[in-house]
């Protein structure tokens, strides 16, 4: 059944949303005075809800996911093509799209050789968290169990990956969490916890000070997002990779780096470890991979992990004894082909460089006008604007005026995202952009121009 609706069928939609649907992320107490916003159609960097209202939409579909733009004809096209030849085989046998999608993804990522299908980020982190525990029990004699995590970072919504939440409030009034996993310090300058020179280098060497307190023979891998993302838009500083390199080699501990938000362009990289010289041993990436035309994720290892499942088969234990039934759709990896065909042939990791400068400059201009842009950070098309109370102090600016602001940027047609509350003083308070690898320089221009009238409105 194709939906086609009428103009008179909407509040129905509207009435039926209220009544049933379950929100993600929302107070439901708000839709008994507010009608819930719902969409209908998307095109490029545009969306329209069931009013007719037009949005420019500066988060990708909320949470940085829908990296080509809505509305691609040729990613829908090759997903219905595929879907009437064989939408699904799941366990021990392939598909072709599964197979060409491992293929062009590997080719962007020198050094890792196998991909691990399955549906979401967060369960693509979890399939890595299982691989780390069954080479501590097959290799290391259950030693090398410990996974630590840093300070807000977030990896998914399981209990196993709210075990590494690096935000508390995602984390509270969920608990208790599975032993073994241990939080390392943030790296976020603006906040310094150490008054140093090389604040890159201390705040890894604070990680290293974490695996001697744990003991490094009980430590087998640490996950890091390449730049924090609900946390803050957090860029790492100077030296700060080249440092964590050395540790996780010094101690044998595996690197496992989160591009969920970061993979697929949105740093103006394939992925953001590229950028900063990482050689990961797991990486993990969803939201962009197939920019929300399909669900998948991946979990992609070097040869040297694939390796440490192959030994001793005749003890019928020596595989990776974990499924993902929805890891057989071939939804996911014929559209994921397409949309990195889109990034390559569109030129979009250039765009985002580019288009990333202008963000970040429009903001950093921001910051003559308005006392309270504390600091403005980002890489490629996601930068932050953390937004505070006083620039000497540093407190953070109350909740209720960085959702005025989001507020604001709406009413103007706009939307912005705000992170999430974390640990340690970060609180409710960074505005957040990733528009779609697709934004023109008005796209820009308009963004941050809606930030600018919110904030004199808001703030004065
Ligand atoms: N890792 C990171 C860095 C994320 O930002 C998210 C989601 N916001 C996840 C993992 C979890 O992804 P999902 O919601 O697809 O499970």
């Amino acid at each position: 059944m194709t939906i086609n609706l009428k103009q008179n069928d909407l509040s129905h939609v509207v009435a039926a949303d209220r009544e049933h649907v379950w929100h993600h992320l929302s107070q439901h107490k708000q839709y008994e005075t507010v009608d819930p916003r719902v969409f209908v159609e998307g095109k490029g960097m545009k969306l329209w809800d069931v009013n007719g209202k037009e949005y420019l939409d500066a988060v990708s579909g909320g949470v940085w996911t829908v990296n080509v733009g809505y509305g691609r004809e040729s990613i829908a096209n090759a997903v219905r093509d595929q879907l009437v030849k064989l939408n699904y085989y799941a366990g021990a046998a392939g598909n072709v799209p599964a197979a060409l999608f491992a293929e062009k993804l590997i080719e962007k990522m020198p050094g890792l050789t196998r991909v691990y299908y399955s549906n979401s980020g967060s369960e693509a982190n979890e399939k890595a968290y299982k691989m780390v525990r069954q080479i501590a029990a097959r290799h290391h004699g259950g030693k090398k169990w410990k996974i630590l995590y840093r300070e807000r970072d977030y990896h998914g919504t399981t209990i196993g990956t709210l075990a590494t939440s690096g935000q508390a409030q995602r984390a509270e009034q969920y608990g208790p969490y599975p032993d073994g996993f241990v939080m390392v310090p943030h790296c976020l300058e603006y906040r310094k916890q150490w008054d140093v020179e090389n604040y890159g280098e201390r705040a890894a060497d604070a990680i290293e000070e974490v695996i001697r307190r744990e003991g490094p023979d009980s430590v087998g891998a640490i996950v890091l997002e390449p730049v924090t993302a609900g946390g803050g838009v957090i860029t790492p500083p100077q030296g700060y990779w080249q440092r964590v390199q050395e540790i996780c080699r010094k101690y044998d501990i595996l690197l496992h780096i989160d591009e969920v938000v970061c993979g697929l362009g949105r740093t103006g990289a394939w992925f953001g470890y590229q950028q900063y010289g990482i050689e990961p041993d797991i990486v993990t990436m969803a939201k962009g991979l197939a920019s929300g035309y399909a669900a998948i994720s991946c979990t992609v290892t070097t040869e040297r992990v694939f390796e440490m499942f192959k030994d001793a088969p005749e003890d019928g234990m020596s595989y990776f004894r974990d499924i993902s039934t929805f890891g057989g759709c071939t939804a996911g990896p014929v559209a994921a082909l397409e949309n990195m065909r889109i990034i390559e042939d569109e030129g979009l990791l250039e765009n985002t460089i580019r288009m990333g400068e202008r963000m970040l400059a429009n903001l950093a201009s921001l910051m003559d006008k308005h006392t309270v842009i504390g600091d403005v950070r980002g890489k490629g098309l996601f930068c932050g604007a953390e937004l505070v109370a006083d620039r000497q102090t540093k407190e953070p600016l109350d909740e209720k005026r960085v959702q005025a602001v989001v507020a604001g940027c709406l009413a103007q047609g706009v939307i912005i995202g705000a992170t999430n509350r974390s640990l340690h003083g970060g609180l409710n308070n960074t505005l957040c952009l990733s528009p779609a690898l697709i934004a023109t320089a008005d796209d820009i221009d308009r963004i941050t121009n809606a930030i600018d009238s919110a904030l004199t409105k808001v703030c004065g």
